[in-house]
């Protein structure tokens, strides 16, 4: 009976054993691994940072400087002291902004109206597709469909006073007095 019992006390002590060994064999297997791999993965995650962010600032300061130049192209001039944009129709995409071109000679002569006052002319409106006349109440034969007209006011100049000098410098004006602007033309 003591040779049994001995014999089974062994048997479990090397079972005991074995599963000892396995056990703190598999956690040595396991916890061992991440600690390699954990510190790659902190260098990465610091390295991939800098890496983009190095060629990032030169090419945002180069787009930075190139930006401005195509941003600077000097306006389309209807005369020396307008823009042409400010001609252009001002309707909400009906057209492109020019159903037709600025007739020469009106820009001429408003150039020489504001030459007159030596002061800003604003103008409101200048040439109108059919959908933005209509929009802004036009007659349907208005000549701001055909590039011929303008509303235009100078800001400390009455709308008499624009008047008579826009009709001395040749125009034909319908002064909107309530309004504060005058409409200039010239035949098509
Ligand atoms: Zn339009
Ligand atoms: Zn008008």
């Amino acid at each position: 009976m003591n040779i049994c019992r001995k014999g089974a006390a062994f048997i479990l002590t090397a079972v005991c054993a074995l599963t000892a060994l396995v056990f703190f064999g598999r956690l040595a297997g396991e916890t061992a691994p991440p600690a390699p791999t954990a510190e790659p993965v902190v260098e990465q995650a610091i390295q991939e940072p800098e890496r983009p962010a190095e060629p990032e600032i030169p090419a945002e300061g180069q787009e930075n400087a190139e930006a401005p130049e195509p941003e600077e192209p000097e306006p389309l001039m209807a005369s020396p002291h307008f823009a042409m944009a400010e001609y252009r129709c001002d309707c909400a995409g009906y057209c492109d902004g020019w159903p037709c071109e600025m007739r020469p000679e009106l820009l001429e002569k408003i150039e020489a109206l504001r030459c007159w006052y030596d002061q800003p002319v604003i103008i409101t409106s200048g040439v109108r597709c059919a959908a933005r006349n209509e929009e802004v109440g036009g007659v349907s034969w208005s000549f701001h469909k055909r590039g011929c007209a303008a509303d235009l006011y100078c800001p400390g100049v009455g709308v008499g006073d624009l008047t008579q000098t826009a009709q001395k410098l040749g125009m034909n004006v319908l002064p909107y007095y309530s309004s504060g602007y005058v409409h200039v033309e010239v035949l098509p």
